[in-house]
């Protein structure tokens, strides 16, 4: 409970632009009851209607003399809006993250805005089973690959949402339109459409669960009856039944009259996941992600707020539907990084899922094949509830992984980026007729591009960075878009010997069609998905044997089951250890198994590779063992060493400024500040110092991080440095705040 003498209010936050707070007087019989979000009577405009609003700060510092405030009337009880809760969760995320109230309600408030009715479009076949079968193989005989997806869709379901198809299966409407004239689809309409994705499947029930998903279901279902609202990690390996444990759960929830969020990375969020939610609760579910308008958006809010929905899906933004009966947040892939936002509040879901299961109480349950490092201490400590789950229940073991130390390729007079070994076994999944996938933790088709000569890099001009190579003499900055051709000659020496290092993922493509002739490969990094939907349908294509290899970066490494993928190459494996950053043995761990998890998904029994410099490494060692609880143990050490993050707490602030000597003055002082608290407790501090990108579209950047045990430390210094900043009234340079980070700076 804060004291002050006034509060800044958001009057009615569905419908004024949420960033006019106007201040009102507490008076005395209220002061001291106050709290952020909660809900008040106001007198609002010129005829001071008493109007409904929210408490968005608590503060001592007068907007207005005080004889011309006005004052709060009254605190609201009864009938409480569920947008006091979403005020109140951004106050944690601004106390918690570092951000101004502001940016905090922008995040967790769905914006309203005008959005026109839409309709409702279906697909729906008109001809039998055999017949739709024969129509396919013809167009797939033809090459034609869009009609094929569809009708490959419709031999499992009769009727299709036109969203899907158009959308995840990327059919242009001519072909829908040749398909409609041959007479075996129809293309239906009917008038309103809200549901962004629906399906008219019909519903299946749930199948039995094995004995090991049981005990999950009834663990938790036991403790929410119980009134116990727990934190749960499921560890299964991947087809272990996570997602059908969810969808037991959620039927729990439901059934109770509760409602669940289902957090999935966006990249896993496909086709076949969603038809599995939709075939269980149909109309009752609802998806959210980045390809909705804002209007959509609103409107999945509206509808949740409602009662419509009971199941909303989506990436990390999901968390914010206002559900006003939450029962249960799941979020899978819990180890994702996805699931921390990249801007200001740094938020992480995980512990703002938390934080909103205990204001809702609501129960979190957590899945992943390899947890971070973060859930599974707090389930090793007890603060988690951890159940496992290591057996695929479609039968089938998980692929034999193997090491090839491309040292001794080198040695062995092999320079080329695939080993003989794997060179081998793409040769024999070709005759088989099988496919493969080459994972590369890197896009583009090469790193820098760098002077034989004289050793000059070719740098971006804005940024701090070397650019990157692509292909037809192009050369770009991945920072900030800057492009430019490769010079003739070095800018330097004017020698003309320049050359792009390092494969990429362009590369390995041409080799392959060099090494293999008339082989077929699709390839996915950045940029083959930059327009909307171009990942699902290269997945689909690939899954309909559209082509041999799918080259890629780590995009590849989930989303659909590949049931004839036999083959699955890491290329060079240790590239993501390269990163200087605490976690990045934790990421290459990941990224591997997941990857190798990738090969022998159907009745062929599969295979993986792992290429790498660094064989002795024990991310790539316990990755090819799949041992998670062996590389746990290792990580975990280092981390308690070094005092990183889940062992300790970590803070970095950046400073960012047009002027080199302006944002360094800045990071110095701010760093004596933070240095001068130090003895207020124990944490550390280190720097500043110019960030690993010092530059970015001409912004210098630097970094002091702070390190701590106990997070509280951190938010405290983190309020000191906000408060210089404010004091200051900075308006070139900006400060922002990352906990616990992932990236490096
Ligand atoms: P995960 O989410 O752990 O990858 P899924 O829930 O997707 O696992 O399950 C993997 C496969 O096993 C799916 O094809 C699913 O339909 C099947 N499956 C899951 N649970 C059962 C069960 N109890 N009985 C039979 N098959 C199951
Ligand atoms: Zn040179
Ligand atoms: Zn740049």
């Amino acid at each position: 409970m804060k004291q002050g003498r006034y509060a800044n209010i958001i009057i009615d936050i569905s419908h004024e632009k949420v960033d006019r707070p106007f201040q009102y007087k507490i008076p005395e019989a209220l002061r001291g009851r106050l709290e952020v979000g909660m809900c008040v009577q106001a007198p609002f405009g010129a005829g001071n209607h008493l109007r409904q609003g929210y408490v968005v700060e608590i503060t001592d510092r007068a907007q207005f003399p005080d004889e011309k405030q006005k004052q709060v009337r009254a605190i609201v009880t009864e009938n409480v809006p569920v947008e006091a809760d979403a005020v109140r969760l951004a106050a944690w995320m601004k106390e918690t993250y570092g951000s101004t109230m502001i940016a905090a309600l922008k995040t967790v408030l769905p914006i309203k805005q005008a959005m026109k009715p839409r309709e409702k479009k279906k697909i729906t076949r008109l001809v039998s089973l055999e017949e739709t079968r024969f129509a396919y193989e013809e167009c797939k005989r033809k090459g034609q690959g869009a009609k094929a997806r569809v009708l490959g869709e419709l031999l499992k379901e009769p009727v299709l949402p036109y969203e899907l198809v158009a959308g995840k299966l990327n059919v242009s409407p001519a072909s829908l339109k040749s398909l409609e004239g041959q007479g075996i689809i129809a293309i239906e309409r009917e008038s309103f459409y809200r549901n962004p994705v629906k399906l008219d499947a019909p519903l299946e029930a749930g199948r039995s669960l094995s004995p090991e998903q049981k005990a999950v279901c009834d663990g938790i279902l036991s403790d929410f009856h119980k009134g116990e609202r727990k934190t749960y990690l499921i560890r299964g390996i991947t087809g272990s039944g996570k997602t059908e444990v969810y969808l037991s759960l959620i039927g729990g929830m439901i059934e109770r009259g509760k409602q669940c969020i289902v957090l999935i990375p966006e990249i896993a969020l496909t086709y076949q996941t969603l038809l599995r939610f939709y075939k269980r609760f149909g109309d009752r579910v609802s998806v959210i992600n980045s390809s909705l308008s804002a209007g959509e958006r609103f409107d999945q809010c509206e509808r949740a707020k409602r009662g419509e929905i009971d199941v909303i899906i989506g990436p990390r933004s999901a968390l914010f539907v206002p559900f006003p009966n939450l029962g249960m947040i799941v979020i899978d892939e819990e180890h994702e990084p996805s699931y921390k936002s990249e801007s200001m509040p740094r938020y992480h879901a995980r512990e703002t899922a938390r934080y909103l299961a205990d204001l809702k109480n609501a129960c979190l349950v957590l899945g992943s094949a390899t947890p971070s490092m973060e859930a599974y201490y707090r389930a090793k400590k007890g603060i988690y509830q951890l159940f496992t789950l290591d057996r695929r229940l479609t039968g089938g073991s998980l692929a034999p992984v193997s090491i090839v130390d491309l040292r001794a390729e080198l040695k062995a007079g092999n320079r080329s980026i695939f080993s003989r070994k794997l060179q081998g076994l793409i040769e024999d999944r070709l005759n088989k007729k099988e496919q493969a996938m080459l994972f590369l933790n890197r896009r583009g088709y090469a790193g820098f591009v760098s002077c034989r000569s004289c050793g000059y890099v070719m740098k971006c001009p804005h940024c701090d960075v070397s650019l990157s190579q692509h292909l037809g003499g192009r050369m770009a900055c991945h920072y900030c878009g800057h492009e430019t051709r490769q010079p003739e000659k070095c800018p330097s020496c004017g020698s003309p010997y320049l050359l792009g290092f390092k494969a990429g993922t362009q590369q390995i493509e041409q080799q392959l069609y060099k090494r293999f002739p008339g082989i077929r490969v699709l390839r996915m990094d950045g940029d083959t998905t930059r327009t909307k939907d171009s990942y699902e349908k290269i997945l689909t294509a690939f899954a309909q044997g559209e082509a041999d290899v799918l080259v890629g970066t780590q995009m590849i490494v989930k989303g659909h089951d590949f049931p004839n993928v036999t083959l699955v190459g890491a290329l060079a494996a240790d590239l993501s250890l390269n990163d200087s950053n605490y976690r990045s043995g934790e990421r290459t761990f990941q990224l591997l198994v997941q990857a190798s998890g990738r090969a022998g998904r159907g009745r062929k029994p599969g295979e993986a590779l792992i290429q790498t410099y660094r064989p002795d490494h024990y991310s790539i060692v316990r990755a090819a063992e799949q041992n998670y609880e062996a590389f746990y143990e290792e990580e975990i050490l280092y981390r308690e060493l070094g005092a990183y993050p889940p062992a300790g707490h970590m803070m970095a602030v950046m400073i960012a400024s047009p002027e080199e000597k302006g944002g360094e003055g800045l990071a110095e002082k701010i760093g004596a500040l933070a240095r001068n608290l130090e003895g207020a407790g124990s944490f550390t501090v280190i720097g500043p110092a110019r960030a690993s990108i010092g530059k970015i579209n001409d912004i210098y950047r630097f970094v002091i991080y702070c390190k701590a045990f106990h997070y509280r430390q951190l938010t405290m210094i983190k309020d000191t440095i906000e408060q210089y900043a404010q004091s200051l009234s900075l308006k070139e340079e900006s400060v922002q705040f990352d906990f616990d980070p992932i990236d490096s700076y």
